[in-house]
């Protein structure tokens, strides 16, 4: 009888060891300690990393240490803690990685100076959360929130591109009907005009727990909070307290 059959027909369970690309790779590994790290550092790395195929193999790393962590037989304590960060980390990991790829879109659309550009790759993050969530993940309220702020850059991109479109038709008709060209007009004056992406998150003041808004590139610095003035770090946007043991 196969334990791991059994045990993936329960909810919440964690992924088999052979599930992971480096299956195996640590099974002499005998350093609890050295463990612990290797499983806490990929962890982060697999909910930080803005390139799934880094997430991904990060996470197959955790999943692998996490076995051979286990197999140690450690003290009760550090294997609640390790099964605890394990399964948190299993659960929201689809969504995180989802939702760090799209943000990393945005933040590259933020950068463009071409609306059309912004909008395909808006639409293309807009996609990446839309699989995301058909995949009925934890960690939704992120995704959720997240995707109809993409909607709307989407609809404004849309909106813009639209209005020049109509604008360049109009001073076509104005010109007479020999301005002869392979773009459209749309095309040809739609790039001077781009919309503003606040590449921003929430995060909440760990004292006083006010939201503030913060830009992504602020993440991982000191701040001061504006109504209690208690001094703190901003926290990458995925940080979440799974992957300290
Ligand atoms: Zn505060």
């Amino acid at each position: 009888m196969d334990i791991e059959n059994q045990n993936s027909q329960m909810p919440d369970i964690l992924p088999p060891r052979n599930s992971s690309r480096y299956c195996g790779r640590y099974s002499r590994a005998n350093h609890l300690q050295g463990l612990v790290r290797i499983f806490t550092e990929s962890s982060k790395i697999a909910v930080e990393s803005k390139k799934p195929e880094t997430a991904q193999a990060r996470f197959e790393l955790a999943i692998e240490v996490y076995y051979q962590i286990v197999a140690l037989r450690p003290d009760t304590e550090i294997e609640r803690k390790t099964t605890n960060a394990m399964r948190t980390l299993n659960d929201e990991f689809p969504s995180i990685v989802c939702m760090n790829e799209a943000l990393g879109i945005c933040d590259k659309a933020s950068k463009i100076k071409s609306v059309r550009t912004q909008l395909k790759y808006l639409r293309k993050a807009q996609e990446i959360l839309e699989r995301g969530l058909a995949r009925q993940n934890i960690g939704h309220t992120n995704l959720t929130s997240i995707y109809a702020q993409v909607v709307g850059y989407v609809r404004q991109a849309e909106a813009i591109i639209e209005k020049q479109g109509k604008n360049a038709n109009q001073r076509n008709t104005n010109c007479g009907p020999d301005l002869k060209s392979d773009t459209s007009p749309a095309e040809s004056v739609a790039s001077t005009q781009t919309i503003p992406l606040p590449s921003e998150f929430k995060c909440s003041c760990p004292n006083c727990t006010q939201h503030i808004l913060v830009p992504l590139s602020l993440a991982g610095t000191a701040a001061t909070c504006p109504t209690c003035s208690h001094e703190f770090t901003i926290p990458q946007p995925t940080e979440t307290k799974f992957y300290s043991i």
